[in-house]
């Protein structure tokens, strides 16, 4: 394996090289604090000022309304399938309405119907999950406790590019592979998840933005790690927290604010860098073939085929000898998918282009 591959895969995904560099500096030695990052008690200043300012810097990026709390808990987004269900779902009557749009959705919906009642409002299945839904296709029901979606399919590779729903039904969302990529409007939204590791960190921590009436709401007899409420009054730190999960995080979003200058500069990257990715594989004369339809694929994931099995694998292999990691599809569905997270620069996508056109001229 070559060195310094250029990170594609779908996750845990690259993170900027300044915060590599801070992140080798913390781990010897964190100068205000004297003290190695892994072994800084949570319990500290210095960890309190850490949460404070990653929450502040979050809330800055989307402009977060104050009614909002945001969290760091463990468990992945996994466990958000739960805890969202048996804090707004327990005991209800009404169905709350999931979509089955991919991978990610399906495990959603099975953890909820474990929680109460679920009604499947729209799914992909029939369409082999290469669309979303159009808003025509929808009919949102008034007496839902709230409707859940993922705002950004992993595996397939599809997003949307715009708030579902109605405004007096809750929105929840898991945003785990858009998060802090693009601006989301997040006051329309009830409650978002998003674990860190795509965008903006390592893996351990997930963050939860939700707002206070659903926290004030929840049921009284939750286990306490996952009640929201205990987990919003003990300010993240009902027990031992990812101290440096969480630090990554705080360095991240810093430069988001700071080298990048915000999330409608962070989309502008981002969209430039999947125009040229989807610019090639549709100018290739269906060579390399698009999993999603147009209209819905991602700025994040992009999954598509070769024309045969064999020369996936071929150009598999010939990529990670070239430098280029984690190129491979999702077990689930196969093929090829390039995720180009926030911190792939537009530089390695180009070397990405370059080495497909070249393959493609060997190969066609
Ligand atoms: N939701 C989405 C959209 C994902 O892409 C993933 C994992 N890639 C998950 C949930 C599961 O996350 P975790 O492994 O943190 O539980």
């Amino acid at each position: 394996n070559p060195n310094n591959a250029l990170n594609f895969s779908g996750g845990p995904g690259a993170l900027p090289e300044v915060v590599l560099n801070q992140v080798q500096q913390a781990i010897i030695n964190v100068p205000e604090a004297g003290l190695s990052i892994l072994g800084i008690s949570h319990r500290s200043d210095w960890f309190e000022n850490v949460v404070r300012e990653t929450e502040n810097n979050i809330r800055t990026l989307l402009g977060l309304p104050s009614d909002y709390h945001i969290l760091f808990l463990q468990g992945g987004a996994t466990q958000q399938f739960s805890m969202v269900p048996m804090t707004m779902l327990r005991g209800k009557k009404h169905p709350a309405e999931y979509f089955d749009t991919g991978y990610w959705s399906r495990k959603v919906v099975t953890e909820a119907m474990r929680e109460g009642p679920v009604r499947v409002i729209w799914s992909g299945e029939q369409h082999g999950y290469r669309r979303l839904p159009t808003d025509e296709e929808l009919d949102f029901s008034p007496d839902a406790p709230y409707i859940h979606y993922v705002s950004n399919e992993t595996v397939e590779g599809l997003q949307f590019n715009r708030i579902l729903g109605r405004d007096d039904v809750p929105r929840v969302c898991d945003m785990s592979s858009d998060f802090l990529s693009k601006p989301c409007e997040a006051d329309k939204f009830s409650l978002i998840y998003a674990h860190a590791q795509k965008n903006i960190g390592p893996a351990g921590v997930t963050i939860v933005l939700v707002r206070d009436s659903v926290v004030q709401n929840a049921p009284d007899n939750l286990p306490s790690f996952l009640d929201y409420r205990r987990q919003v009054e003990s300010h993240s730190n009902f027990n031992t927290p990812p101290v440096f999960a969480i630090y990554v995080v705080l360095l991240v979003t810093r430069w988001l604010l700071n080298e990048v200058g915000g999330l409608e500069n962070m989309t502008q990257i981002n969209q430039q860098k999947a125009k040229l990715l989807y610019g090639l594989i549709d100018g290739s004369n269906d060579f390399y073939r698009p999993w999603g339809e147009a209209a819905f694929r991602s700025d994040m994931n992009v999954a598509f085929n070769l024309p045969t099995k064999d020369l996936e694998a071929l150009f598999l292999n010939e990529a990670t000898a070239a430098g280029f990691s984690g190129l491979g599809g999702h077990r689930a569905i196969g093929g090829v998918r390039a995720s180009i997270y926030n911190a792939l620069t537009l530089g390695a996508v180009e070397k990405l282009t370059g080495f497909m056109e070249d393959f493609r001229f060997k190969h066609h």
